[in-house]
C-alpha cells in the first residue's frame, strides 16, 4: 500500500477510536444493522425520507457527524432496484467482458464511472466488485465476475474498487467466499481445503483487497466447510481479519445472517435485516454486549471497522446528495471502450472480417438485434435512461418473480450496422422461424446471427447450450449462407456445434450501454479486436470437474436461494479441482478446450519473444507483425517446477502496437503464484522454475528457466 494511503488509514483508525469513545451504548448498534430502503410490497414499511431507494440503508449518527450509509448495487452500473428508481444509469459490459480486456486501467475507469453515478444519485456505498472465480461455467452469476484466474480476476477487481473509491465512497468486495453456484445458494456447502482455497479464490480476494483497499467485504450466502460464510470464524476472523490484517468491515449478503452468534464469528453488519429471520444486530446485540464482555468487545470492534471505512474513504468530508448531474455521453464512452476491448474474436475463417463496407445485402437475424443488447439479471441489473428496450417477463408467482426480466439495453445492433454500412440493405428477422431466417440469409451477401444466452442471479444453467433452438437456427443459416457471422451475447461459455460451418464468431458477452456500437465497430474494422478470454470455453460438460451443479436436478429453482432441499445435504466439492480451475484443470488432465483461456484473434498478427526472467521479474518483446494497428496481451505462464509440469498465469500486460512496431514489456511475478500454501504459510520450493509466453493457455512459446531459492513466508 502506498505511504499516503497508509497515513490516511492510520488517521482513520485514530478518528474511529475517538468516535467510538464518544458513543453511548445505544449508539453502538446504529451502524451494525441495515434495512432495504424500498417498498417491496404495498405492506412494507415506508423507508426513511433520507434513504435513496437502493439495496441498503444504515442510519447515521448525526450527533457524532457519522453519515448514514446509502448502499446500491453495483458491479456493472448503478442498478435499477426492481424498477423502483426509474432514473437510468450507464451499464458497463458484464464482468467477463471487462475481464476480457485484460486492462486494469480501463477497469479502474469503469469503476470510477459507476462510482461517479452512484455518488450523483446519493449513494456512498457501492456493493461492487464481485471477484468469485468461475468454478463452473453453468453458474448463473459468472457474468458479474472477472473469470477463472486469481491473478487476472484479483487485479481487475482491485482496480475496479480503486476506481469506485476514488469518488470518496466505499466499495465492497464480494461474495466472500467460494460462492460458486446459485442453485440453493443459501444451502450449499462449498467444501475445500485451506491450501486449495488460499491458492485460488482466497488469493483473488487478497490481491483485490491489496490493490483496491475496499472499505467493506460482503460475506457470501453459501456455507464454507460446514459453516455459513457469514458465520465463519475461519474465513472472517482467522483469514480475513487476523492473517490478512483487514481493517474494514464485513457486511452480510442480504438475508444471509442465521444468528446473533455471527457477531463473534466475524460479521460486523447485518444488511437488509428484514430478510433474515430476526433483526439480530440491533437491540439483541446491544443486550448481549451488556451481558457478555466477548460481545461488548466485538461490538466496539464492529464500530471501529465501519467507522474506519467511513473515514478512510472521506465520506464525512465529501457528503453525497441525490440529484447530481451525470454526463451520460462521457460515461457511455467508457462503456463503449470496455465493450470494444472486451469483445473476443473467436473465429475468422477466410478473413471474412472485418466486413467490407461494400456488402450490398446484410441479413441480421435473432437476439432482438432490432432493439437492443442483452444484459444479465438479478441485483446487478442496470437499466439505462428511458428503461430497457425490451423487457421479457419470466413469469412465476414468488415474491421476486415480478422483478425478473430478460432485459435489453437501448443500443441497437441493426442501427449500428446500418450506420457502419450505409450503402447496404440491412434486413432483420427475429429468428423465431428458421425458414424465414434461411430465406433472408440465402438472399444476402452476409448473414449475421445474434445469439443470446440470458442468465440471472439466483439460477444456474443446466448445460452449455444456447437456449431456445438457436443452435438449429445458426446451423440452418450457416448452411444457407457461407458468410455467416455469429455474434454471441452470453453470460459465459457456450458450446458451438455449428462452429466449423460459420465464417466468423464474436463473443460480445453482455456488452452494456453501447454494446451495439462496439460490435459494429469490430465487425467493420473501426476497432481491431483485442479481447482475450478470461475463462475457458470447454468442449462439453465432460471436461468439467462436476457433471452437474450440486442440487440442480433435485431442488426447485428459487431466486431467494433457500428452496426445500428435502433433507439433502448439498455439497459442492471444490477439492475435486482444488486450486486448479479452468485452464489449470485442463492442463492437468491433458484436455484441449474449445477455446482456451487467453485466446482471442485480431485483424493483425503478433509475435512475442525474448523472454528473460529471474523468477521475480520478467521482460519480453511483443511485435505487431501484421499490417494494421492493434493490441494484444503478453501472457506469462509458469509451466514447470522442479521438472514437474504445472500451469499458472503469473503476469500479463496489454500492449497497443502500430503495424510493424515492437515494444518491450516488463512484468513483476507475484511469488504466491509460484508457491504452495502449506499450514498457514506460502512455501516456495527451491529448484528450477520454467516460464513461457503464451498466445493463450494452450499455445506456449519456448521455456525460460530460473533457479529459485526456497523460502517460506506468511500472507
Ligand atoms: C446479492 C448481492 C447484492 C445484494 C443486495 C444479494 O441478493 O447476492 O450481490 O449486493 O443482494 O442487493
Amino acid at each position: 500500500m502506498p505511504a499516503a494511503a497508509q497515513d490516511r488509514g492510520a488517521a482513520a483508525s485514530a478518528r474511529a477510536e475517538r468516535t467510538l469513545e464518544a458513543m453511548t451504548p445505544e449508539e453502538k448498534t446504529v451502524l451494525t444493522v441495515g434495512i432495504m430502503p424500498i417498498k417491496l410490497t404495498p405492506t412494507s414499511p415506508e423507508p426513511p425520507a433520507e434513504a435513496v431507494p437502493g439495496a441498503g440503508y444504515i442510519t447515521g449518527i448525526p450527533r457524532l457527524g457519522v453519515p448514514a450509509l446509502l448502499e446500491t448495487d453495483a458491479s456493472l452500473g448503478v442498478s435499477y432496484v426492481f424498477g423502483l428508481r426509474k432514473d437510468g444509469a450507464t451499464a458497463l459490459p458484464s464482468g467477463l467482458a471487462q475481464a476480457a480486456t485484460w486492462n486494469p486501467e480501463l477497469t479502474e475507469q469503469g469503476g470510477w464511472m459507476i462510482g461517479a453515478e452512484a455518488r450523483a444519485k446519493g449513494f456512498n456505498v457501492l456493493l461492487a466488485g464481485g471477484v468469485n472465480l468461475m468454478r463452473d461455467p453453468r453458474n448463473g452469476r459468472n457474468f458479474e465476475y472477472f473469470g477463472e484466474d486469481p491473478l487476472l480476476a484479483g487485479t481487475l477487481a482491485g482496480h475496479a474498487i480503486r476506481g469506485v473509491q476514488s469518488n470518496h465512497i466505499i466499495a465492497t468486495i464480494k461474495h466472500f467466499a467460494l460462492n460458486g453456484q446459485e442453485t440453493a445458494r443459501k444451502e450449499v456447502d462449498s467444501v475445500i481445503s485451506p491450501a486449495n482455497a488460499h491458492e485460488s479464490d482466497l488469493l483473488a480476494f487478497k490481491i483485490g483487497i491489496e490493490i483496491g483497499n475496499p472499505g467493506a467485504v460482503m460475506c457470501a450466502y453459501n456455507k464454507v466447510n460446514g459453516h455459513s460464510a457469514c458465520d465463519n470464524d475461519w474465513l472472517l476472523n482467522k483469514v480475513l481479519k487476523q492473517a490478512w490484517g483487514y481493517k474494514g468491515f464485513v457486511m452480510s449478503d442480504w438475508g444471509a445472517v442465521p444468528s446473533l452468534g455471527t457477531a463473534l464469528n466475524g460479521l460486523d453488519q447485518q444488511s437488509g435485516s428484514e430478510l433474515d429471520k430476526d433483526v439480530f444486530f440491533a437491540a439483541k446485540l446491544g443486550a448481549a454486549a451488556k451481558a457478555d464482555p466477548a460481545y461488548a468487545r466485538r461490538l466496539d470492534d464492529m464500530n471501529r471497522r465501519i467507522l474506519w471505512a467511513v473515514y478512510d474513504n472521506g465520506l464525512v468530508e465529501n457528503p453525497v446528495k441525490p440529484g447530481g448531474a451525470i454526463d451520460f455521453k462521457a460515461h457511455g464512452d467508457v462503456a463503449e471502450a470496455v465493450a470494444r476491448q472486451g469483445i473476443v474474436l473467436l473465429r475468422n475463417a477466410r478473413g471474412v472480417l472485418p466486413l467490407a463496407a461494400s456488402a450490398k445485402r446484410i441479413a441480421v437475424i435473432g437476439g432482438y438485434a432490432n432493439s437492443g443488447v442483452l444484459s444479465g439479471a438479478g441485483s446487478s441489473q442496470v437499466q439505462g435512461e428511458g428503461g430497457a428496450a425490451v423487457n421479457v417477463p419470466q413469469g412465476g408467482e414468488d415474491d421476486f418473480s415480478p422483478f425478473l426480466f430478460e432485459a435489453y439495453h437501448r443500443s441497437v445492433p441493426i442501427k449500428a450496422i446500418r450506420a457502419a454500412a450505409p450503402q447496404a440493405q440491412v434486413n432483420y428477422r427475429s429468428g423465431r422461424y428458421i425458414s424465414e431466417a434461411v430465406t433472408q440469409a440465402k438472399a444476402a451477401d452476409i448473414a449475421i446471427v445474434f445469439a443470446t444466452q440470458w442468465s440471472s442471479e439466483g439460477f444456474d444453467q443446466p448445460d452449455l447450450s444456447l437456449p431456445n433452438g438457436q443452435d438449429a437456427l445458426i446451423a440452418a443459416v450457416a448452411a444457407a449462407n457461407p458468410n455467416t457471422i455469429v455474434v454471441l451475447e452470453t453470460g459465459g461459455p457456450v458450446l458451438m456445434p455449428w462452429l466449423d460451418k460459420t465464417a466468423a464468431v464474436l463473443e460480445a458477452w453482455y456488452p452494456g450501454a453501447r454494446g451495439a456500437e462496439a460490435i459494429a465497430a469490430v465487425l467493420f474494422g473501426q476497432a481491431n479486436p483485442s479481447g482475450k478470454l478470461p475463462i475457458t470455453f470447454p468442449t462439453g460438460i465432460d471436461q468439467l470437474p462436476r457433471a452437474t451443479i450440486e442440487g440442480f436436478d433435485t431442488v426447485e429453482p428459487d431466486f431467494a436461494g433457500a428452496p426445500d432441499v428435502h433433507g439433502q445435504r448439498l455439497v459442492a466439492d471444490y477439492n475435486i479441482e482444488g486450486a486448479n480451475l479452468g485452464y489449470r484443470w485442463n492442463a492437468g488432465k491433458g484436455q484441449k478446450a474449445l477455446f482456451p483461456f487467453g485466446y482471442g484473434l485480431s485483424y493483425t498478427r503478433f509475435a512475442a519473444d525474448a523472454l528473460k526472467t529471474d523468477g521475480a521479474k520478467a521482460t519480453a518483446r511483443v511485435t505487431n507483425t501484421g499490417k494494421r494497428a492493434g493490441a494484444t496481451v503478453a501472457q506469462l505462464y509458469l509451466v514447470s517446477r522442479a521438472g514437474k509440469p504445472v500451469q499458472r498465469l503469473v503476469g500479463f500486460q496489454r500492449v497497443e502496437l502500430a503495424a510493424g512496431q515492437s515494444k518491450a514489456v516488463a512484468m513483476t511475478i507475484d511469488p504466491r503464484l509460484l508457491a504452495d500454501w502449506r499450514e498457514g504459510s506460502w512455501v516456495l520450493a527451491p529448484g528450477d522454475y520454467g516460464f513461457a509466453l503464451g498466445e493463450d493457455a494452450e499455445h506456449l512459446g519456448p521455456v525460460t528457466t530460473a533457479r529459485l531459492k526456497g523460502r517460506t513466508w506468511k500472507d
